[in-house]
């Protein structure tokens, strides 16, 4: 299941940035991860509720997650298109030579945390 691995490293940088700014808890994050990454989000909520007990500066934190679809440009006609994890072919043109542009993000979007006061 790598989406502890992925939780665990979102985590590292929550927490990292809450102390750096004097949080004295996170109460909640806002995530934006790509299609591509092959998240799975039940699993994603599992390995959070579990691995935010890990430090008592994330134990109660929500997470929210923006699932992003994939998007790619085509080399040959230059449309840029949406698509799931499979369809990568050109909707426009037919070619697959694409490049993804957007999908495989895994963001950071904003936290909120509480100060020590
Ligand atoms: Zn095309």
């Amino acid at each position: 299941m790598h989406e502890l691995g992925l939780v665990s490293g979102v985590l590292d940088v929550v927490t990292r940035t809450a102390r750096e700014a004097g949080a004295s808890r996170v109460v909640s994050v806002l995530l934006r991860i790509g299609d591509m990454a092959e998240v799975n989000p039940e699993s994603f909520d599992f390995a959070w509720d579990v691995l935010r007990e890990d430090d008592p500066l994330t134990a109660e934190a929500t997470v929210e997650v923006e699932y992003v679809h994939p998007r790619s440009v085509c080399s040959a006609c230059g449309e840029t298109f949406e698509h799931d994890r499979f369809h990568l072919r050109c909707p426009v043109c037919g070619s697959r030579e694409t490049h993804l542009v957007a999908g495989r993000e895994m963001d950071i979007v904003s936290m909120e945390i509480e100060d020590e006061t």
